[in-house]
């Protein structure tokens, strides 16, 4: 009697251990084509779910912008062990002490530059590669740039095994733009400076939309400016927390 128990203690928690590793999903044949498909199925259901909750609830209803969160896999903008909260309501470490941006952020500030289907767009702050991801549905072409080397090298890879073909990453410093394939349509900015760089509003087009979180020390505004005439007609958007824009060096602008 004795023993029998002991054996089914030791079989509970062999399960256990066995369920714990997987987190509850087959310990073998893992990659099979079936269970492929269902967690394929899976982060789509989470993807819906996100939309509707997430970015409709909020007002953004716009078809165009819904249909590229629909179709943009923002799991796999996510490492891997972060995988199953990549739908949640929340920012996520991307490693080297960044982040990638909540839906509901990444939605808010794609709508509010309007993106055209032949615009050309900058993206400051390539990060995990997700926004420019969402641009590139929705624009002609997106040059974004990161100041992490091995952030750049890794959103690339995420950006070609996604299928997306119209983005142009670079590494280096966004506070100057890039000028050789200036003027831009649009311009988003991920990272906060101080003040608006003089580069980038050099490098907006007329008519041209940029949003940027401008502020100090993670006290910052979102806010949009639309180039009218050579001037920047400034829109307060609403107060965020994002990484700040920095240097080469490491030190803050
Ligand atoms: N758009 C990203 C989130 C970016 S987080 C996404 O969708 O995942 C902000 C990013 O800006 C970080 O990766 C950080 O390294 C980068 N960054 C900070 N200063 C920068 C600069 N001067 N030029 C380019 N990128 C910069």
């Amino acid at each position: 009697m004795k023993k029998s128990a002991t054996i089914l203690t030791l079989m509970i928690s062999a399960l256990a251990v066995v369920f714990f590793i997987t987190d509850g999903s087959p310990a073998f044949g893992a990659d099979t084509k079936a269970s492929s498909k269902e967690n394929k199925d899976n982060f789509r259901q989470q993807r819906m779910k996100m939309i509707r909750q997430q970015i409709r609830a909020r007002g953004i209803e716009n078809p165009e912008i819904l249909a590229a969160f629909e179709k943009v896999p923002r799991h796999r903008f996510v490492p891997e062990r972060l995988k199953k909260y990549a739908y949640q309501d929340r920012p996520l470490p991307i490693g080297e002490d960044q982040t990638i941006s909540q839906p509901y952020i990444v939605a808010l500030m794609t709508r509010s530059i309007e993106p055209k289907k032949n615009d050309r767009i900058l993206e400051i702050g390539t990060g995990s590669g997700y926004q420019a991801a969402i641009l590139a549905e929705l624009a002609k072409q997106v040059y974004t740039i990161e100041i992490i080397e091995s952030l750049a090298e890794s959103a690339r890879t995420t950006l070609s095994e996604t299928g997306c073909e119209n983005v142009y990453v670079k590494t280096g410093d966004g506070f100057k733009g890039w000028p050789e394939h200036a003027p831009f349509d649009a311009i988003v900015v991920t990272c906060s400076p101080e003040k608006v760089p003089e580069p980038l509003k050099e490098q907006l087009a007329g008519g041209g939309r940029m949003v940027i979180p401008v502020g100090q020390n993670y006290d910052q505004n979102l806010v949009l400016f639309e180039k009218n005439k050579g001037q920047l007609i400034e829109k307060q958007i609403l107060p965020v927390r994002f990484v700040p824009m920095v240097d080469e060096k490491g030190r803050t602008y």
